[in-house]
């Protein structure tokens, strides 16, 4: 029997990443892409060791290597003083402990990389998705710009405001978290010659600041934010943030801090969104992965890992089951990722990740495509406590 033909709505970096490894394991296909196109949008992102072995087997390790910063460590310091409050090993205990390397690159490079990696003419952009209808036998996408496709599996990467979980689950905003996250990308030459981390985040009670190089020349140094802001607009995605704004939300910090935020050519600012984990990832032909899913605050950086990692998992258990029984595929997906998003959520909500010296293995050394599989029927238990977390927080 041929294979399904494959459609993901949303080219973010869950979207790419799966078609990416789907297409290598020889399936058909096609991603689209609101957008009309992409920008190198300014900010940084981290890569984990274990996105970086994902990375592998899409054959962009070697590249991501060369392209990004690699931390020795990971510092955290205290808001006055400067002192280490925790100091995590990177670099080579990375590469040796968690089987890959740690970096730290610009997210457009690593997004560009990753859109290279899928077979040309494989995205249509100024695709923005209206509506879905499955029909049991096939799923029929209709584009606001009128055209339809057909698709026998749908997969929806369309980020925090999907309208394949809106399909699935009816319409909900996502919930505003009451922070915002600033965001700054310059030059390093504007530090002059004070050296700073490769690697840092600041804390103070309730807000902190994370900076770190996103090139292997540590020519561009970046930094983000998690800052209270009672209020949000609902629906805009980003807005301008000025020096006068951060220096009054970072008064009192270190003078490295508000250095930092002297030199900053531009600053913008962003809500963080979360949802209660969903009571199901999928239905008939149709699964979620990645912010669609699971949106979280970045404060563990591994919002788009986990994205990632959903996209590795996907097409893991589409090898074991067949795309065939893609309703067999997609539980099997769901009983072995929702426990591990669900704690990532718990972690990023709690914005505790690395502020003592903890073992971050759980995190760094996961192997999506050699970590034993569950049987979704024995997944249940260990769900539902993450899941109950997370609301009680929330
Ligand atoms: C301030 C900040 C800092 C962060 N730092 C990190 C970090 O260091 N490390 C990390 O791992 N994560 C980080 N994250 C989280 C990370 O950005 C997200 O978790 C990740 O981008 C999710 O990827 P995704 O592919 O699921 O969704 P997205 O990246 O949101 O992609 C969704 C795509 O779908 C498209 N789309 C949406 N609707 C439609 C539609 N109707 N039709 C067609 N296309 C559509 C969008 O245009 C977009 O391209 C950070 C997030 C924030 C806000």
């Amino acid at each position: 029997m041929s294979k399904p033909r494959i459609a993901i709505i949303g080219a973010g970096l869950g979207g790419v990443a799966a078609a990416a490894l789907m297409q290598r394991r020889g399936h058909d296909v096609r991603l689209y892409e609101q957008a009309p196109a992409f920008s190198r949008l300014g900010a940084g992102i981290h890569l984990g060791p274990n996105v970086m072995k994902i990375m592998r087997r899409i054959g962009c390790e070697d590249a991501l290597n060369t392209m990004g910063s690699h931390p020795d460590y990971w510092y955290s310091r205290d808001w006055q003083t400067a002192e280490a409050i925790s100091q995590i090993p990177l670099g080579d205990y990375a590469l040796k402990t968690y089987g890959a390397s740690y970096l730290t690159v610009h997210r457009g490079d690593f997004h560009k990389l990753m859109t290279d990696a899928v077979a040309p003419g494989t995205i249509a952009f100024g695709k923005c998705l209206q509506s879905v209808e499955d029909t049991g036998s096939e799923v029929r996408l209709t584009f606001t710009d009128g055209s339809v496709e057909v698709a026998g599996i749908v997969i929806g990467a369309d980020g925090v405001n999907s309208k394949i979980r809106e399909h699935l689950l009816g319409a909900e905003p996502p919930r505003y978290t009451g922070y915002v996250a600033h965001r700054a990308v310059f030059p390093a030459s504007l530090l002059g010659n004070h050296p700073y981390d490769m690697c840092v985040k600041w804390w103070s009670q309730d807000r902190h600041m994370m900076v770190y190089y996103v090139t292997e020349k540590r020519d561009e140094y970046y930094y983000v934010t998690g800052v209270p802001q009672a209020e949000w607009p609902t629906g805009v995605s980003m807005m301008e943030s000025s020096r006068e704004e951060m220096r009054e939300a970072f008064e009192g910090y270190h003078p490295d801090v508000l250095n930092l935020i002297d030199v900053s050519p531009s600053i913008t600012k962003w809500p963080l969104l979360e949802r209660d984990p969903l009571p199901l990832w999928s239905r008939g032909r149709l699964v979620l992965l990645g912010d669609a899913c699971h949106p979280m605050k970045p404060h563990m950086a591994q919002g788009a890992a986990m994205a990632i990692e959903d996209a590795a998992m996907l097409t893991r258990c589409f090898d074991e089951v067949g795309t065939t029984d893609y309703t067999g595929a997609f539980a099997l997906y769901e009983a072995n990722r929702a426990a591990r998003a669900s704690k990532v959520q718990l972690v990023s909500h709690n914005n505790t990740w690395l502020r003592t010296n903890e073992d971050p293995a759980w995190v760094f050394a996961y192997d999506v495509f050699n970590v034993p599989l569950v049987a979704p029927q024995e997944a249940g238990a260990k769900q539902d406590a993450s899941q109950e977390a997370l609301s009680a927080a929330g």
